[in-house]
């Protein structure tokens, strides 16, 4: 019994919530309960720290550490409530800092105690380094997702002066621990050193790659917290640090490889750093677009048996996954089969497209992945490209020159037909140029993806 109230047993449940969350993450109608246990997980290992500590702790710590869960927690509910889904990414980096800071922030408080023990010291600088890092380095990706950073910034021979600072760093810290230094002075030389190399490793990265970015800063994060763990001998802290870190870097290969690029060329290789923004886009490809209008692809879709939809992260901006829900519900009361291809990279985040779905409630038996569901593209009357672009550009099987080549991408071309909806010709987040749009089988429907497929769900009532 005695056992049951023990902080090792609350830690032992909090470690197994974390890992059966991460689990229930792993598919959408699992994923919203998974997160909810995972976090169950994480109040019960601090208030059990809270409770069940045995050493002495003053009144007045109690009443900091209230204070700064209240205040965290009030804030963190407010900006989670508000937040729109385009913007998680944003989100993600920022909380991600706040992780690295605080792993830094230990390292910073607990240095002088440990002088003398060079394993802890050794634990502490790679903490501070890390988690200094990954805050710095965050800061910077979030700073580039909400568009305050427009640009990559690069200094003369970046990459070289950045690795010369990395080694640096790790020299200085192996120096700090061998000498058995006291310095604090070393030691904020080396946490300002980190966060210095933190915005210039980030700074040079494009604005597409920054998901990646965010990601693997995630993954450092949880190796600074779970250093705090071992620091500390507490198990819940590297349990659940040896699990972000794992995770976060196992997403960054997946998002690689999904875009198929090597994690080298998305921290070297400057991509992505296009400039989007032009009017109309740039007129490499020759050629002459057909356009549409609603009530013809109305038709159009009420006389095909399969219709395949495509959403990206146009469906995302335009906050059009109830139309198209509905426009789905509609069609398959008229007999006509509905499914939707979802690629991995479509929309800013993994699994972006399965969350704006899951949140309208469609059914997952119709949400097909890539491999799935391209060999199907043959047999398909119709298919709906709705705010998507890179995901379904054919430069990735044609064009050798093209930064997306060799990028899986969902064969639309290969259906009878191809509507695309989309506001302008502008490109989308490669910033490249889609002959999609002049295929003979692809007719422009253009407009808002919200309007537009309402538009559609009028005129098939009508028919
Ligand atoms: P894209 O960014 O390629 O294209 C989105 C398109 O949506 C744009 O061309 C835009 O055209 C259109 N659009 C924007 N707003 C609206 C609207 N309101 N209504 C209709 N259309 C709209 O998106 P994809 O999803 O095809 O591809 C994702 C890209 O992001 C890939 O390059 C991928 O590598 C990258 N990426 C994705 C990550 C992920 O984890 N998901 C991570 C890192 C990068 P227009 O302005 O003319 O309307």
């Amino acid at each position: 019994m005695e056992y049951i109230f023990s902080l090792e047993f609350i830690y032992l449940i909090a470690s197994i919530t974390y890992i059966l969350g991460l689990k229930m993450l792993g598919h959408p109608e699992t994923a919203r309960k998974g997160n909810l246990i995972a976090a169950g997980g994480m109040t019960l290992a601090i208030f059990g720290t809270l409770f069940l500590y045995q050493g002495e702790v003053s009144a007045q710590i109690y009443a900091f550490i209230g204070l700064a869960i209240f205040i965290g927690t009030i804030i963190g509910w407010l900006v989670a409530k508000k937040v729109a889904m385009t913007k998680m990414p944003e989100l993600v980096s920022l909380f991600n800092g706040m992780g690295g800071a605080s792993a830094a922030l230990i390292g910073l408080i607990e240095f002088h105690h440990y002088v003398g023990d060079t394993i802890s010291i050794v634990t502490i600088l790679a903490g501070v380094i890390i988690g200094s890092i990954s805050f710095s380095g965050s800061m910077i990706a979030w700073a580039k997702l909400n568009g305050t950073i427009n640009k990559p910034l690069r200094l003369p021979k970046y990459n070289l002066l950045n690795n010369v600072i990395f080694v640096v760093l790790i020299f200085f810290a192996a120096y700090i621990a061998y000498i058995g230094s006291s310095s604090q002075l070393y030691l904020y030389i080396l946490f300002f050193g980190a966060l210095a190399y933190g915005v210039l490793f980030v700074l040079p990265i494009g604005g597409a790659d920054m998901p990646v970015v965010i990601s693997l800063l995630n993954s450092f994060t949880g190796l600074a917290a779970a250093l705090g763990g071992f620091l500390y001998g507490n198990m819940v802290m590297l349990t659940g640090g040896i699990l972000v870190g794992s995770a976060g870097t196992i997403l960054t290969f997946a998002m690689c490889d999904a875009m198929n690029r090597s994690l080298f060329n998305v921290i070297f290789g400057g991509f992505g750093d296009t400039d989007t923004s032009a009017e109309g886009g740039s007129s490499a490809i020759k050629g002459t677009i057909k356009k549409t209008t609603a009530s013809d692809v109305a038709i159009l879709m009420n006389y095909s048996q399969r219709i395949i939809f495509v959403p990206g992260y146009g469906l995302a901006v335009a906050q059009a996954q109830h139309a198209i829900h509905e426009l789905e519900q509609l069609l398959i009361s008229k007999g006509i089969e509905v499914k939707y291809a979802i690629h991995p990279v479509a929309g800013r985040m993994p699994g972006h497209m399965n969350v704006l779905l899951a949140e309208t409630n469609v059914d997952y038996d119709k949400l097909a992945e890539m491999e799935d569901v391209n060999p199907e593209f043959k047999n398909t009357d119709v298919v709906f490209v709705v705010g998507a672009n890179d995901v379904v550009n054919p430069a990735a099987h044609n064009d050798p020159s093209s930064p997306i080549y060799g990028m899986p991408i969902l064969d639309v071309e290969n259906a009878k037909q191809i509507i695309v909806n989309k506001r302008s010709m502008k490109p989308g987040y490669a910033g490249i140029e889609n002959e999609l749009f002049y295929n003979q089988k692809t007719s422009m429907l253009f407009g808002d993806a919200k309007t537009i497929i309402q538009a559609l769900i009028t005129e098939l009532k009508g028919m």
